[in-house]
């Protein structure tokens, strides 16, 4: 299953603050392992630095995948909208069947 991530922080939770400077580069430079453990594939991780927000594209087998993989520090300082998705091509197919 596809997901994607969206999440936003505080000013005063940004990763580019000096105080949470080391939090930040730590969870950004092991973001992929983060991803291996958990049992997610990274297909884009993006920011948009303006607006203190995260946007990622994942794909697990599961929601508990998503959870691990969004797990401390990332939650602690973030508030997240998970929406699962799928290729725009298929929903025709699918509603129309339901
Ligand atoms: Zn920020």
């Amino acid at each position: 299953m596809l997901f994607v991530v969206t999440a936003h922080h505080s000013a005063d939770n940004c990763w580019a603050r000096s105080e949470n400077e080391e939090k930040g580069e730590g969870w950004v430079d092991g973001m992929d392992e983060t991803a291996e453990e958990a049992g997610v594939e990274l297909h884009g991780a993006y920011v948009t630095p303006n607006e203190h927000a995260f946007y990622f594209v994942l794909e697990a087998d599961s929601f508990e995948a998503v959870t691990s993989f969004l797990g401390p520090p990332f939650l602690q300082d973030h508030e997240a909208h998970v929406a699962p998705v799928m290729p725009l091509g298929d929903a025709p197919q699918i509603v129309l069947e339901n």
